[in-house]
């Protein structure tokens, strides 16, 4: 067998298409448009890559931004500060504190500081603890993105045995938590793995879906997985590359051809799962300007 890919690219595309003209609905009777606040701390070229391709589907979409750019060594306080100065900010729906942070800054007391109302990351307490009961709230982008591949792919999820490598609170974690706990979308049985894991092929051999964001390259390799089974690889590892003018090239976690003899259906790294991250993040931003999660009066 050789799996199909799937393409996150076209579907981030189709997604992005769908949010541009609920935005220009959204405004066509005068309402502002959409703003997305971006935060970053210090100068991490990754951190500076992911903002620009965000702010540039934001640009795309239809939707405002700005961009603030602060020095590494911000205090807590000042930083929490400007978070608190757009929290009260009417014109401000979303804001996105770009990790990670700098080490001396906690990134949970960061993120705690946003109005959980404008967190279209989906990292608030607030909304992480209205994802475990299954209420409705900003669900993190990686996950939320993982979610409308299946959909638009037709991979059924209900009664399947899923299994998540990471556990990270970003993706890993509230994969886990959707794929076991949502009604609408999820309840396969879920297995989480992580460092401590002992034994992980054990796990990963009986996945029929298999969610890897382990930021560890060519972690699952193609005897790690039975026959047939879907395989969602998150990771975005940069490795050498001589033959590349930038030295690098991207790569996930699981040994690509490999893993794609035994596979159904796989996503390739890059134009997998990161394109659906960045669409999700502006279907957050547009609800939090309809105030959709969150109603004016709660
Ligand atoms: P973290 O480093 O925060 O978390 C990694 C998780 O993987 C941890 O739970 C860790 O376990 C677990 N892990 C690490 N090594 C192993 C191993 N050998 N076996 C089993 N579990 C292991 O990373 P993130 O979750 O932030 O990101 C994961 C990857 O996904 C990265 O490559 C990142 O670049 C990528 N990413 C891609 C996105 C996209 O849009 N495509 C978005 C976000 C991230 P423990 O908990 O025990 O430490």
């Amino acid at each position: 067998m050789s799996a199909k890919l799937i393409d996150g690219k076209k579907v981030a595309e189709l997604l992005r298409k769908q949010v541009r003209d609920d935005v220009d609905f959204w405004v066509s009777d005068g309402r502002r448009r959409p703003f997305l606040q971006v935060i970053q701390v210090g100068t991490d070229p990754g951190s500076t890559t992911y903002i620009r391709a965000k702010t540039r589907a934001c640009e795309d979409v239809g939707i405002e931004t700005g961009t603030d750019r602060l020095p590494d060594t911000i205090s807590a306080r000042e930083l929490k500060q400007i978070i608190r100065g757009y929290n009260t900010n009417d014109k401000v729906d979303g804001i996105l504190v770009q990790l990670p942070l700098p080490s001396h800054l906690s990134s949970h007391d960061v993120i705690e500081s946003i109005d959980y109302r404008k967190d279209v990351d989906g990292f608030h307490p607030m909304n992480v603890g209205r994802l475990t009961v299954d209420q409705p709230t900003f669900r993190s982008c990686t996950p939320a993105g993982i979610f409308e591949l299946f959909k638009h792919y037709s991979i059924p999820v209900k009664s399947k045995h899923a299994v998540v490598v990471g556990a990270s609170n970003i993706v890993g974690s509230p994969m886990a938590i959707m794929l076991s706990r949502e009604n609408s979308t999820g309840k396969a049985t879920t297995t989480i793995c992580h460092k401590f894991t002992k034994d992980l092929t054990q796990h990963t051999i009986s996945a029929d879906l298999l969610i890897v964001a382990a930021g560890q390259p060519n972690l699952i390799k193609g005897e790690m997985v039975r026959e047939g089974v879907v395989v969602i690889d998150v990771g975005i590892n940069r490795v050498a590359d001589e033959t590349s003018e930038k030295g690098y090239k991207l790569v996930g976690d699981c040994h690509f051809e490999s893993v794609r003899e035994k596979a159904s259906w796989i996503t390739p790294v890059p134009g997998g799962v990161g394109p659906m991250t960045v669409a999700m993040l502006m279907k957050n931003t547009l609800l939090a300007a309809k105030k959709s999660i969150y109603p004016e009066e709660s």
